[in-house]
């Protein structure tokens, strides 16, 4: 009797198990692939390859290695480890434009392969990778990785209006700068203006669809958590506090938050005098002394880019930029602070601060 029924029960796995055995590879790679693209965090990619044998072998085919999505990349800077590494690799190996920004920024930076690192974000910026051609802006503005004479303004500001041409936001603030101050490009201020105009909107826009999305998330939530909604309405940003509303911070990007954790956390300092952009957004470190503008009214901040230095100043900075001098009397003479004090930059002057300021809100 008992016997019989194992048996019943033995077909019934068999044939459950012959019904996905049945599928053809080409359908499972498909349905793989549009998972890859659109997975929102990495558990939701890696648990696919421990689900069996066959989806391990086929989520690591090239095809749907090919279309993971930023967000599978992920990982938190404590979590980095060989095998994570061997993913971007492989990812890269596939002709993943996202992997290759992402290993690219994490060579650069956090492992100080900056050949490797180099070569990988130029990869991506062929493809017209943005944030890629934004990064490469970025490092050809400070001369990072090299000296002070290995700064090239005029290819930075190259890269910049690649960036911003395919819409990136940051690319369009800097390049809206560079035009107003004349920084490695001709002075034309009213179009540098129009440019800052355009970021901000860009900007709004992806502010009030974030707030849109997040609106629906909540009602969903509200039925579910209650405490979820309270911490989620407190996570809004001043971007937009001038007008009354308070909408969510701009998003950013996984491999930002990734270098900012990782330089944050115990095993990697910075080396000595070195610094991190003070954009929280940002993460990205100084790769020798100095090599960052300071905000010569406090002297307490550093960036890494005009584009940080005035998102940071209108989401934080502005609220608590104190007068060096009314902070020197405070404190009673000047060795408090000595971090920024004849860096011999000089090109974050009082006045340039300012002028970001107003031209900010000039441009709102
Ligand atoms: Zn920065
Ligand atoms: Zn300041």
């Amino acid at each position: 009797m008992s016997q019989r029924k194992k048996q019943r029960t033995s077909r019934k796995c068999s044939e459950k198990s012959d019904m996905f055995d049945g599928l053809p590879d080409d359908l499972v790679l498909y349905i793989l692939s549009k998972l890859a693209s659109s997975a929102a965090s990495p558990p939701d990619f890696i648990n696919i390859l421990l689900t069996c044998k066959r989806l391990n072998n086929l989520a690591v085919h090239p095809l749907v290695l090919s279309k993971v999505g930023s967000k599978v990349f992920a990982v938190k800077a404590r979590n980095w480890c060989d095998s994570v590494h061997r993913l971007l690799k492989q990812c890269v190996k596939a002709g993943n434009v996202e992997a290759c920004y992402t290993l690219g920024m994490i060579l650069f930076y956090c492992l100080q392969n900056r050949g490797s690192g180099a070569s990988l974000m130029a990869k991506a910026a062929i493809k017209s990778h943005a944030p890629a051609l934004y990064s490469l802006a970025v490092i050809q503005f400070n001369g990072s990785g090299g000296s002070k004479k290995d700064k090239d303004l005029r290819a930075g500001v190259a890269l910049c209006a690649r960036a911003a041409f395919l819409g990136h936001v940051d690319a369009l603030r800097e390049l809206g700068h560079c035009l107003q101050d004349g920084y490695g490009v001709c002075q034309h201020v009213a179009q540098g203006r129009r440019l800052l105009i355009q970021a901000n909107a860009r900007e709004l826009v992806a502010s009030l669809n974030a707030l849109v999305q997040r609106k629906a998330q909540q009602q969903h939530h509200r039925h579910l958590n209650y405490q979820y909604y309270n911490l989620k309405t407190g996570s809004s940003c001043p971007l937009l506090s001038d007008f009354g509303c308070n909408v969510p911070a701009p998003e950013v990007h996984p491999v930002n938050s990734f270098l900012r954790e990782w330089f944050e956390s115990e095993g990697a300092e910075l080396a000595q005098g070195l610094r991190l952009c003070s954009h929280e957004g940002c993460g990205r470190p100084e790769t020798r002394a100095h090599e960052f503008r300071r905000c010569s009214v406090c002297g307490t901040v550093n960036y890494c880019s005009r584009s940080c230095q005035a998102l940071d100043w209108k989401l934080r900075h502005k609220m608590e930029c104190v007068p060096m001098e009314r902070w020197l009397e405070e404190v009673g003479n000047g060795n408090g602070n000595g971090n920024g004090n004849g860096n011999g930059i000089g090109d974050g002057g009082v006045g340039e601060m300012e002028e970001v300021a107003e031209a900010e809100e000039l441009a709102i």
